[in-house]
């Protein structure tokens, strides 16, 4: 989907709850082209990509820049470097939660707050903006009013937060950038009102302090979970621990202005048997599903097999033709 003169949309299907409709990859310029994310390490993921090579006559992505280090986001970055030719613009701070995850330093090339990645006719400034978490980064094509967010803005949904104090800041200096246009997410649809979207989200989250004011002022003390079923009634059960995740992120928020006090809990002690016993299970399953996909290739060569050899199974002698007078 074409979004302005130099950005493209790929948006693949999701089923996950957290990422209504669909989670998405967009490609940027026209000399040299930048995917900005690159989608889980999922089959799906990369036919989008070799598909827009297909369908843009290209024969590699130049860069491959990730908005934060979560797997939905930077699944691919290994696998571009090696058929896509591609190198990887990321901020150092993404470094140490993808070791292993990365191609060699060479490939490699780190951006600071504010630097400008030109693109042919385009430019892109790169913004951090930690909040989601702490290595977030925004990119900005100012002069098509484009603005790459991740997971620090979605569309159709709210995100999770690590730090509140840090997320509201980077709000506030998106909802000021100039000629701001289109906000392209990391999941779902675009947002077409995006400084309005910015500042509505600002004012979600001072309600929901609110919430958690007002429902500690009508119990005595409670924990983020049932903090977080009074404040969601009704949500769907698969996100109830994220929105206990920013339940607690906004506690802490709290704690750290002096409005509320926590008095810390009693962890429950490792238990070695149940972990043994769980490691054993999880072994068991992976042994199976290996098992099923060696005895998966070996049918297959037997039906190739079975293509290139004389049918000796079916006749003990086979029908045999000679020629009449
Ligand atoms: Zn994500």
């Amino acid at each position: 989907m074409q979004v302005s003169p130099h950005v493209q949309a790929v948006q693949v299907p999701d089923d996950n709850p957290m990422h209504p409709l669909y989670t998405n990859i967009f490609l940027v310029g026209d000399g040299p082209v930048m995917a900005i994310d690159s989608g889980e390490s999922q089959d799906r993921y990369k036919w989008m990509l070799r598909g827009y090579l297909a369908a843009t006559g290209r024969d590699q992505i130049d860069l491959v820049a990730i908005t934060h280090h979560h797997f939905d986001h930077s699944g691919n970055l290994k696998w571009s470097a090696e058929t896509l030719g591609s190198a990887i613009v990321l901020p150092q701070a993404s470094v140490k939660f993808l070791r292993g995850k990365l191609p060699p330093a060479e490939q490699l090339r780190f951006v600071d707050d504010g630097e400008v990645i030109a693109l042919g006719g385009a430019e892109v400034r790169v913004l951090f903006t930690p909040g989601h978490t702490p290595d977030s980064v925004c990119y900005y094509l100012e002069q098509e009013g484009v603005l790459f967010t991740g997971d620090t803005f979605l569309g159709g949904s709210t995100t999770t937060v690590g730090d509140l104090a840090a997320y509201r800041q980077s709000l506030r200096m998106l909802a000021e950038l100039p000629n701001l246009q289109v906000i392209c997410p990391g999941h779902g649809p675009l947002v077409r009102e995006p400084r309005e979207r910015l500042l509505e989200l600002l004012r979600h989250r001072e309600t929901r302090d609110q919430q958690i004011i007002g429902v500690l002022q009508a119990g005595r003390s409670m924990s983020a979970w049932d903090i977080m079923l009074k404040v969601y009634p009704g949500l769907n059960k698969r996100l109830r621990r994220a929105a206990t995740g920013n339940v607690t992120t906004h506690l802490k928020a709290l704690q750290d202005i002096g409005r509320v006090n926590v008095h810390a809990g009693k962890p429950r002690p490792a238990d070695p048997a149940k972990a043994k016993q769980a490691a054993d299970r999880a072994k068991y399953r992976v042994g199976v599903i290996k098992e099923a996909e060696k005895l998966q290739k070996v049918q297959r060569q037997a039906q190739l097999r079975a293509q290139e050899t004389a049918p000796t199974a079916q006749w003990i002698t086979p029908p045999k033709y000679e020629l009449l007078d």
